[in-house]
């Protein structure tokens, strides 16, 4: 049987959870439909989703199809920004993604982010025009929102008396559809277009063009439907089994890795949950290679290998022992006491960076009662493995840890998952944006280390600017090995990244090239962790020859308000720090793009609230780091000795080394 695996994404309520457990239905996968009005739905089966209503992790569900020997997993992803880190991941594990758009509310802030990750990735994607049943629906106005966000659209359904329970969607067909498609195709394809011209094409040819651009990313077709009532689902689930190909697409992610002769284990983690007797439960996809009860496999985030003590196919809450997990298709395995969500599976390979979940926000986690605070560290160390992009800090003998996340409803679940599965009342302190460091021009930074005897090392770095975004990049140099071990440069290596996570200012340092230019061991004096005390001491220095500035989180705000309060918003956008990109007036509604500090704007949708009655809407999504005001300065606590306190940093660090 052939596996594909469809993720349902959109911005939360358009009915992802509600379309899955209709897809499931229509594909004979359950007898009884569940609801998410009734917390009944089998893939929001957290006691959090069921009671707020919102999926909060990604879950699978599965569907097999027998007579067209495919089998389909469905994973259905949170739709609140909040949890985007968990859509992110999800995206590496699709085959193609069915994209879910109110026909009423249309085009929200999540699905805008989500539409262009699509097309970074070329993810063939499918799009649900959902709730055709309200009295609001505009299935045109959504179509054309579509056409100008991402292009490529091909309208499949035809929708009759939209806007009431008595509606309708069936698939388009006949001479007039069968053109539209030729001209679709002949739009993106030169070769069919001079064979439709010459009029030599068929119904078939046609259709395999459309599902060939489809599997590149290239068309994407749009269904029609109300989940709520079952309408236009059997059309859309016809269509993934069909056109779905599970060689499509990954090969962008890095996903396949494949040799000559056999092929290599690749698969992907999204997911890491807990078991109450089994432990951790890592929920990954499979590119290549088989995973086996009892067999043993490697991940990245752990250098030995691990035994899988079993191996599940899950569907919401449910699972069935499978023993094995082949090529192409999404399990879980049971036995891993180390991994990490986003993990990769098998030989070293790394996934390629898609980085539209980045939090940016820090909050202290603390406990409500006075006490041992060592409890909340377990319980987060084990969320952290569930989701790493909490990124916990905490020093020895603090009263409270660091925590980023990405907004105030996952400050919410968390707090409610702490005192549920721990038992601990957690407390929060209200969030602080988290600046970062970037250097302001090239320059050098050397150290050597080479009193009190017995040590030696010399370290000597090239610091270079890279634009905005570009992360950070290491180059090894070519030192050669009897001048600097290679193992000794291994570690520099590592100390470069890990010093970088505090900059001047305390800050994570990005957007720079570390270049390992120089420097030495000694065969007599060189003590074998020698070059983790030293190269701190050289990039400290260097950062501090090129100077670092600051940059700060931008959220694109997206403002509708009445047409009477156009000037206010202006004055508050210029107030924020902002700059107004885009303003059109229309039907009395002021319409205004903006970009805005995060630091000015967490509030901004509570005022907003206030100012117009309620009246006024906002839309906001992270769009980046940029440079803070000139002369702007922020600090942030340091963690540990400054390794700029040289004599400081070598005594605690000689001490911890047992010297
Ligand atoms: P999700 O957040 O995208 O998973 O959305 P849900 O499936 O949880 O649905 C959000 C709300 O919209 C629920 O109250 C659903 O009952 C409702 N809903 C979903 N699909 C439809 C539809 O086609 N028509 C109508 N009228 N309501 C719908
Ligand atoms: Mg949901």
């Amino acid at each position: 049987m052939k596996t594909f695996n469809i993720g349902l994404l959109a911005h939360v309520d358009a009915g992802k959870t509600t379309l899955t457990e209709q897809l499931l239905y229509a594909g004979g996968a359950v007898r009884n439909l569940g609801s998410v009005d009734s917390g009944t739905a089998k893939t929001d089966f957290l006691e959090i989703e069921k009671q707020r209503g919102i999926s909060v992790v990604s879950s699978a569900a599965r569907i097999e199809l027998p007579e067209k020997d495919v089998a389909v997993n469905l994973i259905d992803t949170p739709g609140h920004a909040d949890f985007s880190a968990s859509v992110e991941r999800a995206l590496y594990i699709l085959d193609a993604a069915v994209l879910v758009v109110s026909a009423v509310e249309g085009i929200e802030a999540q699905t805008e982010l989500i539409l262009d990750a699509l097309k970074k990735t070329k993810t063939p994607t499918i799009v649900f025009i959902n709730k055709i049943d309200r009295a609001v629906s505009d299935v045109a106005g959504v179509l054309k929102a579509l056409e100008k966000q991402a292009g490529g659209c091909l309208f499949m359904s035809e929708v009759t008396d939209e806007g009431s329970r008595e509606c309708s969607a069936q698939n388009r067909s006949g001479d007039a559809f069968f053109e539209a498609v030729c001209e679709f195709v002949a739009d993106a394809d030169d070769a069919f277009a001079l064979k439709y011209l010459e009029e030599s094409v068929t119904e078939r040819q046609a259709w395999l063009s459309v599902t060939q651009l489809f599997l590149k990313g290239e068309a994407m077709p749009v269904f029609c439907g109300s989940a709520q009532l079952g309408m236009g689902v059997s059309q859309l689930l016809s269509f993934v089994a069909e056109t779905a190909d599970s060689s499509g697409g990954k090969a962008a992610l890095g996903g396949a890795v494949q040799n000559a002769d056999e092929p290599i284990l690749s698969g992907i983690v999204y997911k890491v949950t807990h078991d109450k007797s089994m432990g951790k439960i890592a929920h990954l996809r499979l590119f290549s290679g088989e995973v086996k009860s009892r067999g043993e496999i490697t991940v990245s985030s752990f250098p030995e290998r691990q035994k899988v003590t079993q191996v599940r196919r899950y569907v919401g809450e449910k699972f069935t022992d499978i023993g094995l997990l082949s090529a192409g298709d999404v399990g879980a395995v049971c036995g891993l006491s180390h991994v990490k969500a986003g993990d990769t599976v098998g030989k070293a390979w790394k996934a390629q960076n898609l980085a539209f979940s980045t939090p940016f926000l820090s909050v202290q986690a603390s406990l409500t009662e006075e006490g041992d605070i060592r409890p909340l560290i377990a319980a987060f160390e084990e969320l952290s493995d569930e989701e790493p992009s909490l990124s916990m800090q905490y020093e020895s003998g603090e009263k409270e840890l660091i925590i980023s996340v990405a907004g105030k409803i996952q400050l919410e679940i968390l707090t409610a998952v702490i005192k549920e599965r721990f038992g601990l009342n957690v407390l929060f302190s209200p969030p602080t944006v988290i600046y970062k460091e970037t250097i302001q021009k090239s320059g050098t930074g050397f150290d050597a280390y080479t009193m009190p005897k017995p040590c030696w090392a010399v370290v000597s770095l090239d610091f270079e600017p890279l634009p905005l975004g570009s992360g950070f990049v290491y180059d090894k140099g070519n030192v050669p090995n009897d001048q600097m071990f290679y193992r000794y440069q291994r570690h520099v290596e590592t100390a470069v990244k890990e010093t970088l996570a505090q900059g001047l200012y305390g800050w994570e340092v990005t957007d720079l090239k570390v270049t390992l230019s120089g420097g030495e061991h000694h065969t007599v004096h060189t003590h074998p962790l020698d070059f983790f005390l030293c190269t701190p001491i050289a990039v400290m220095k260097g950062l501090k020859n090129c100077g670092t500035r600051l940059l700060e989180p931008y959220q694109k705000l997206v403002v509708s308000v009445p047409e009477e309060f156009s000037g206010k918003i202006i004055g508050d956008i210029i107030a924020m720090r902002g700059i107004c990109e885009n303003q059109t007036i229309a039907d009395g509604r002021f319409l205004l793009e903006a970009t805005v500090p995060a630091a000015e704007s967490l509030d901004y949708s509570t005022v907003l609230l206030h100012k117009t009655g309620g009246k006024g809407t906002l839309r906001a999504r992270f769009c980046g780091y940029r440079p803070c005001p000139e002369g702007f300065t922020a600090e942030t606590k340091r963690r540990g000795v400054n390794p700029l306190d040289r004599d400081k940093w070598i005594l605690t660090r000689r001490s911890a080394m047992g010297k």
